[in-house]
């Protein structure tokens, strides 16, 4: 007998099923109870929160022949169809295999024909951000004049790729990490079933190893039934998938935030030696700096009741311990870096390049990177007198602003000044930062007690 694995196995038949996704659900049925139901669906979300599942069940849905229900019935000729993959009127393709204008064109011959059993026809595009330019303007031009028998249902994990004419033609639906309160009670439904033994707690680590994505965890809980002859602990979980034990990541967090980057590299290699994914050491990582910062800003952080006390403790007095500019400034280096390993084979070099750069405190070097670079555009200039004067006041400014606001004067290091009050920023996501810290009142009283000016902030290409 082949085996099913938990994920496909526990895969919700209906919209009662879905977990974490409520938001989503009750506009769908209120949609379908009012028979108005848009003719083309965005669902966007990170992977592993349910996009595929629900579009699914929704085009069950609108084909099932007793369909007067908010569920489809799962038992007709049509949701049984749908449900083996061998309908003829529902259609599911992979934007990212299937992204040429040609799969557009047979797109358009399978909406041109009626039905053949039901009433619509559906075309489900999973990771349609994947298309080619070319494929979505034929896209587009089958959404905007729509036969009235057909509706499309696109999943999306990056909504930002896909074009504004496409987007604004779909009614959009944004799916929510799941919380690890309602992973729980799925994976603790499904260990019983499964006669997985284990305890509460160690669900409560896959749920949070899994970062709201109920596949994963579903996927993670199947990895650990293998060893079911004994009672899992999270000792076993953390063995078997590589996740770094607390008191070690923690000696890496405290080595960051105190500035010890031999000590940082010194702990990081002790998880690697361990065996540990160096990806998920990172994440970990993020995760506790993340947890200080919002302990320090708001007295508490996400999930904080499913952790346990020594954690908690931790976490408090770290936040307690080192100011929010400083946790800012490391949690934001931890997710720029993330972003990179992302995009790059070479990780654990990326990984260890992270770390040191994160133990670093900004003071004395970025406010010697702003000096340098405004001296050179002063050395460059031919009214070097003017320049001069403008000089001065740039690093009068930039010392003002860098004791009131810190992480302004750490972003601004990153641009470039022209004589006439502007900064240029070529990243844009500093540009974007330096945006929302500029509308602070701090930052303009400052500007215009100590400059005189307002400077002018621009996107460098
Ligand atoms: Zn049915």
């Amino acid at each position: 007998m082949t085996y099913i694995s938990l994920a496909r196995k526990w895969r919700p038949t209906c919209f009662s099923d879905v977990i974490g996704q409520d938001h989503i659900i009750r506009l769908l049925q209120g949609a379908i109870r009012k028979g108005k139901l848009a003719h083309a669906f965005l669902f966007s979300g990170t992977r592993g929160l349910g996009k595929t599942t629900v579009a699914r069940l929704l085009a069950k849905i609108i084909c099932c022949e007793n369909s007067h229900k908010q569920e489809p019935c799962n038992v007709c000729t049509q949701c049984f169809t749908i449900s083996s993959g061998h309908s003829s009127d529902v259609l599911e393709i992979d934007g990212a295999s299937n992204n040429s204008i040609d799969d557009i064109r047979n797109l358009k011959e399978f909406v041109r024909h009626h039905p053949i059993n039901g009433r619509h026809k559906v075309i489900i595009i999973d990771e349609v951000q994947m298309l080619s330019n070319s494929a979505f303007n034929g896209l587009l031009k089958l959404i905007e004049e729509p036969p009235l028998h057909v509706k499309f249902i696109f999943a999306t994990t990056d909504i930002e790729k896909i074009p504004v004419t496409i987007v604004s033609r779909c009614q959009k639906y944004d799916f929510k990490k799941i919380s690890c309160k309602d992973m729980v009670v799925k994976l603790q439904e499904v260990a019983i079933k499964e006669r997985i033994p284990i305890k509460e707690k160690g669900l409560y680590l896959i749920a949070l190893t899994s970062d709201g994505s109920m596949r994963d965890a579903l996927s993670l809980l199947d990895q650990v039934g293998t060893i079911s002859h004994v009672e899992i602990t999270e000792k076993h979980i953390v063995e078997l998938i590589g996740l770094a034990e607390q008191s070690n990541i923690d000696k890496v967090v405290d080595a960051i935030l105190y500035g010890h980057s031999r000590c940082v590299i010194q702990e990081f290699n002790k998880l690697c030696v361990q065996g540990k994914d160096e990806k998920r050491i990172l994440d970990a990582l993020i995760e506790r700096l993340r947890n200080i910062l919002l302990q320090a800003i708001s007295g508490s952080f996400p999930e904080m009741s499913n952790f346990n006390p020594e954690y908690i403790e931790f976490i408090r007095t770290r936040a307690f311990l080192f100011s929010q500019e400083d946790l800012q400034r490391i949690l934001f280096l931890g997710y720029f870096f993330l972003n990179q390993i992302k995009r790059n084979e070479n990780f654990t070099l990326l990984i260890e390049l992270a770390l040191i750069k994160m133990t670093k405190r900004p003071k004395v070097i970025e406010k010697n990177a702003i000096e340098a670079k405004i001296r050179t555009l002063v050395n460059l200039s031919k009214c070097r007198k003017e320049r001069l004067n403008e000089h001065k006041k740039w690093i009068i400014l930039f010392d003002k602003i860098y004791s009131a606001i810190p992480s302004i004067a750490y972003y601004l290091t990153m641009g470039t000044y022209d004589a006439f009050g502007n900064i240029w920023i070529s990243n844009k996501s500093f540009y974007f930062r330096l945006k929302v810290l500029f509308a602070m009142n701090l930052f303009k009283s400052q500007c215009l007690k100590y400059h005189g000016f307002f400077p002018i902030l621009f996107l460098e290409n």
